[in-house]
């Protein structure tokens, strides 16, 4: 491949703040009111014209992650904080059913317009500053210390310079770039990608009670005519707020040579953007064929980009176990709680499900204090797990609450001249909890 060398360029500082957030999903717009709220003067980068990352644009429309998990027993609500509070303002909006159950569990589907300008008011109120429509392509870096980071959108390029760092891209591309170690999965190995869509006009009184059951055994018999290309045989079909509404989580992205796809490969990327969309058609037919109440159902919308389960996984100071998942395993430092199943996609080859029932486990601070980079956390997705602990960990609870922590951690390390590894665990647990959340 023949090179280019791009020619040195002066750059406009466009910001000098206290925190600076790349990405603004659940983590991100989490730490972003948070850090606002708290004093810091903070500011917010994400690509997307909107807030809500893959739980929007990826469109993976529910809040998972809030309840307990038990085969016979009541729903409980084990988080709360900055994720309860979400949930709350969804709810009251009409945007969000708050039970429906999911195998051993529940969760809380959600309207993604709904979720967008819920966020763009919470943050307008907290007074964190926006930078939507703008990509975080650079750090600068000085002995372990980032200095900025340098953005581009249509203006140009720009530096963003903060005192503290939170990286929620959810690819943890902030983290990367500054020099942090990172893993992919299982030896490389990551679950699969979906592309999500909405089904209008389904009679959801005909079917009677809904059994994701019920569907599985539709979709092999389905498959078994060779008239559809269902390469999942296990969709997700959950009824949205709306009642005409079914969120349809039912694609499962398998490169036409059967390699990994990596989020972090625009080859792959787009490849699997051009296989989502056809398998979004099979799945409609398949519906309106062979699901009662769906005859007259017809595709609504699809979500604006491929959804990304898993991608970069940053190596902190302490990596979550999938013992300590299976375990239940409480931690001293502990942040926030979760009973959500290990869930691994595997794309044509099913789903793996291990449930959590009757306890739940907690995520530790120290694993969102990524190795080799000082004044930076992360939070979302990319925080430090083993693979089949992340595919429990990542669901948007758990984010949400972790987006607060590194907030509240940046308050400290700021006002109180601390770094992540001194500050008062004691004191950001009570700030949490004098904050909603259940620690
Ligand atoms: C198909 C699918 C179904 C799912 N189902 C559920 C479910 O039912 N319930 C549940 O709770 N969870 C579900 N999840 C998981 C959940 O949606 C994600 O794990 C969660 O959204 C992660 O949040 P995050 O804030 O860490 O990252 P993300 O939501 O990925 O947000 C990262 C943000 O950073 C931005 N960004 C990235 N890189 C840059 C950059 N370089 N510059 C600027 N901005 C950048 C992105 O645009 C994005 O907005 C599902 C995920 C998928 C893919």
């Amino acid at each position: 491949m023949s090179k280019y060398i791009e020619p040195a360029k002066e750059l406009t500082i466009l910001e000098e703040v206290d925190v600076v957030i790349v990405g603004g999903g659940p983590a991100g717009v989490s730490a972003a009111v948070n850090a606002a709220e708290e004093g810091l003067s903070t500011v917010i980068i994400e690509k997307n014209g909107f807030f809500g990352g893959a739980n929007v644009g990826g469109y993976s429309a529910t809040i998972g992650g809030l309840f307990n998990s038990t085969e016979d027993g009541k729903p409980e609500q084990i988080v709360q904080g900055f994720a309860g509070r979400f949930a709350d303002l969804l709810e009251a909006k009409g945007g969000l059913v708050r039970l429906e159950r999911f195998g051993h569990t529940w969760l809380s589907p959600h309207d993604p317009f709904i979720w967008k300008e819920t966020a763009d008011e919470i943050i307008e109120k907290s007074g964190a500053k926006t930078y939507f429509h703008t990509n975080f392509v650079d750090t600068i870096v000085k002995d372990g210390e980032i200095e900025g980071i340098i953005v581009e959108n249509k203006d140009g390029r720009g530096v963003i310079k903060g005192k503290f760092y939170i990286d929620c891209s959810g690819d943890g591309d902030l983290a990367y770039r500054a020099g942090a170690p990172f893993v992919f999965g299982k030896d490389g190995d990551i679950q699969s990608m979906t592309f999500t869509f909405r089904m209008t006009d389904v009679d959801w009184g005909k079917y009677g009670e809904w059994k994701l059951e019920d569907v599985w055994k539709k979709t092999l018999e389905a498959s078994a005519t060779g008239n559809y290309h269902l390469p999942r045989k296990h969709p997700f079909i959950f009824k949205a707020p709306n009642k005409k509404q079914a969120i349809m989580n039912a694609t499962s992205i398998v490169a036409k040579d059967g390699r990994t796809l990596y989020p972090t490969k625009t080859k792959d990327l787009t490849e699997a953007e051009f296989l989502g969309r056809k398998q979004v058609r099979e799945y409609e037919r398949f519906v309106q064929d062979y699901i009662p109440g769906f005859e007259n159902s017809y595709l609504m919308d699809t979500a604006s980009q491929i959804g990304i389960r898993q991608s970069r996984t940053i190596v902190c100071d302490y990596t979550l176990k999938n013992e300590d998942v299976v375990e239940a395993k409480k931690f001293d430092s502990a942040i926030v709680r979760s009973a959500w199943p290990i869930e691994v996609h595997l794309g044509d080859k099913g789903v793996k499900v291990v449930n959590l029932d009757e306890d739940y486990y907690e995520v530790p601070f120290e694993a969102m204090i990524p190795k080799k980079v000082n004044n930076l956390l992360v939070a979302g997705r990319c925080i430090s797990a083993e693979h089949e602990a992340l595919a429990s960990c990542r669901v948007v609870a758990q984010c949400f609450e972790e987006g607060q922590a590194a907030a509240l951690a940046a308050v400290q390390i700021i006002k109180d001249a601390k770094t992540s590894r001194t500050i008062s665990i004691e004191k950001l647990q009570d700030k949490m909890r004098e904050k909603g959340s259940l620690i």
